[in-house]
Parts: structure tokens; C-alpha cells; sequence
């Protein structure tokens, strides 16, 4: 699994750690973003969040589109 943002800097050597839940390409630790993420889960009428954090990996290039105002 090649990191895509690497192929697209002429870079064929790294290896990606893992895949980005937004465009589903794969990223290596120099390009991933590893996010927390709150698990929502319903109760009754409304949502309640739980206390542990999930985690969810993102690439470099979905986490500037997410985060950029
Ligand atoms: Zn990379
Ligand atoms: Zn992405």
C-alpha cells in the first residue's frame, strides 16, 4: 500500500499506515492525520457521546479541506 500523496511527489518509497476515511486513499505517517473522533450513540430521544474518543485517520489533504476556513 503506496501513500498517494507521496506518489504524487515522485516518492515510491514509504508505506502507508493507513487509509483516510474521507477519500479512502492511503497515507503514510508523514502524511496521515490521526484524528479523535466522538462515537455518538443513541439514547432515548437524543445522542449522548461517549467517554472514550474513536480515532479515525485522515490525509494530509482532507484534514486542510476539513480544517481551512
Ligand atoms: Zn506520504
Ligand atoms: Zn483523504
Amino acid at each position: 500500500m503506496r501513500c498517494y500523496d507521496c506518489l504524487q511527489e515522485a516518492r515510491s518509497d514509504t508505506t502507508g499506515i493507513g487509509v483516510c476515511s474521507r477519500c479512502g486513499l492511503a497515507a503514510c505517517e508523514n502524511h496521515a492525520r490521526v484524528r479523535q473522533a466522538q462515537v455518538a450513540r443513541q439514547v432515548g430521544m437524543g445522542a449522548s457521546y461517549g467517554r472514550i474518543p474513536a480515532r479515525r485517520v485522515v490525509c494530509h489533504t482532507c484534514d486542510m479541506a476539513e480544517t481551512a476556513h
